[in-house]
């Protein structure tokens, strides 16, 4: 065990106040770099604090959305500069709570800090449109309104650009908040919640219930006054919470998985095509829903650009996050690897040939934490399960094509449409690969992962529920349009 002060107690954060669940009841942040290491305690609430919150966000609305987008945004700024004092302290608690390295976390609290910042201009862009009516005398023009009081779950893979990313644009058009943490990341939403505290924002705006999905989340979806739900997360949950919204006339939009592609063309540039594979496929240990999980490689270059992957795959140091020097961390929670674990065993069991890694780490100071190898399939087929679901882990499945063609036909062959990229240097294949591919994000001679936050972001197929999060497209979520026409 690592010699860290001891765990603190965070609380709920409603109607400006931090209050203890009405539960009593607390659940441990452990880390998994070090899993007897406590990083805090959070609170474990009932229904009963998902309905004070949502009171609190209700009442608050009233006044919120009466104040112009200008003056909302100058809250966010001031959270954005909190959050900047706070960097390095924020970025430490993410990586503690869910394991990926220290600099990966302090640039995601960079992005955080730009979202708040994006998102804080934004309350001073246009809302909407004026529109010629058929009556000459007449003014025709839409403008938008907030859709209430949104609830936010969000999940641990990106623990503060995911939260940051739906609270700022749902704040600033007007909407309050209520969030529901991932339980394994809810202490870096606490410290999130106190940059808004400290920039001052209005009692009941923001408001954070911690405690599990199915008794805070579901309480939240279900709940009659949450007007809109955004959530990030696996496609089972995504699911019924779409239903669940549906059935009650609610607003949902749901980010989920993928099992995204790149294509590596006989004329790619075989070592940007390798640096950007092992990038995508095992940074953040592989659990990012953009992460590349399906290498598909033209015959012509398919055992040169092999060699390439296992000599620098190999050079990857797994360990602790917080060390320097350590390249990947452990998966996030012992379930997650334990999931990794069955799905290699999968792989084995269905004949995909394991050319690298496979194994739990578990010498020395690994057996104190959730560690897998950096992991290599090659001879998959589209039908095995490891080319077909999201393992979410660092496991890569290699497969060989003859032609351009036949790549895109199984690049498509999911049920996700997240993103994918293409390696090549010939702008036919570029845009055959723009045309064709089933993804929202296409990235040419880049890596699968990899967002801008002024940028729309989301999937096609199982991998959304087809609306846009980030940049200009997060308007479509959180706002309605009204269309006004004055004679
Ligand atoms: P979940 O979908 O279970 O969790 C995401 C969020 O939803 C968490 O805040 C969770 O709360 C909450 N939640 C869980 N159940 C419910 C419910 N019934 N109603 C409302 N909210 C609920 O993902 P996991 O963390 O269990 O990860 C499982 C898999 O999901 C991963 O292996 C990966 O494949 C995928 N995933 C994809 C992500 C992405 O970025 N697209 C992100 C995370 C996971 P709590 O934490 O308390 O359970």
């Amino acid at each position: 065990m690592s010699s860290i002060a001891q765990p603190k107690t965070y609380l709920n954060y409603i109607n400006g106040q931090w209050v203890s669940a009405s539960t009593g009841e607390v659940e441990a942040s452990i880390n998994p770099a070090h899993k007897d290491e406590i990083v805090g305690y959070v609170q474990k609430s009932s229904l009963q604090d998902v309905n004070d919150a949502v009171a609190a966000a209700k009442q608050a609305q009233k006044a919120w959305k009466k104040l112009s987008g200008n003056a909302r945004g100058e809250y966010l700024r001031k959270a954005a500069d909190i959050l900047e004092s706070r960097i390095d302290e924020v970025a430490t608690t993410a990586t503690r709570e869910m394991g990926k390295t220290f600099p990966e976390t302090r640039g995601e609290a960079a992005r955080g800090i730009a979202i708040l910042r994006y998102y804080a201009g934004e309350g001073m862009r246009s809302i909407g449109d004026v529109i010629p009516s058929s009556d000459s005398e007449a003014l025709m023009f839409t403008t938008r309104v907030p859709l209430g009081v949104v609830g936010a779950i969000t999940p641990w893979n990106f623990p503060i650009a995911i939260p940051l990313w739906k609270v700022a644009p749902a704040l600033v058009y007007g909407n309050t908040v209520v969030i529901k943490p991932a339980s394994e990341t809810a202490v870096t939403c606490a410290l999130l919640m106190e940059c808004f505290a400290e920039a001052g924002i209005p009692a009941g705006v923001i408001n954070m219930v911690t405690g599990s999905g199915s008794v805070v989340g579901q309480g939240l979806v279900e709940h009659p006054d949450v007007n809109g739900i955004t959530f990030t997360g696996s496609n089972s949950v995504g699911k019924q919470i779409g239903q669940a919204a549906l059935a009650r006339g609610a607003k949902y939009q749901l980010e989920m998985g993928g099992k995204n592609p790149v294509i590596v063309a006989n004329d790619a540039d075989l070592d940007l095509a390798v640096e950007a594979t092992i990038s995508g496929a095992f940074r953040s240990t592989g659990q990012k829903c953009t992460a590349t999980s399906r290498v598909i490689v033209q015959s012509g270059v398919y055992e040169a650009f092999k060699a390439k992957l296992l000599e620098k795959t190999k050079e990857i140091t797994v360990g602790d996050g917080m060390k320097p020097g350590i390249w990947m961390g452990p998966c996030s929670t012992e379930k997650q690897m334990q999931t990794v674990l069955n799905y290699i065993n999968k792989g084995i069991e269905e004949g995909a040939t394991l050319i690298l890694g496979g194994k739990q780490l578990q010498e020395g100071e690994f057996a104190e934490g959730f560690y897998v190898e950096p992991t290599i399939f090659e001879n998959v087929t589209s039908q095995m399960v490891i080319a077909q679901e999201e393992i979410f882990g660092p496991v890569l499945a290699l497969m060989k094509v003859e032609t351009i063609e036949e790549a895109l036909q199984l690049a498509n062959d999911v049920e996700f449409g997240l993103s994918a990229s293409i390696f090549t240097t010939n702008i036919r294949k570029m845009l055959a690969f723009i045309n064709e591919i089933d993804a929202g994000l296409v990235r040419i001679n880049a890596e699968s992962a990899g967002v801008e936050l002024q940028a729309p972001f989301g999937g096609m197929k199982k991998s959304s529920s087809h609306s846009r999060e980030q940049g200009r497209a997060a308007i479509e979520f959180f706002t309605s349009i009204k269309t006004i026409f004055v004679k």
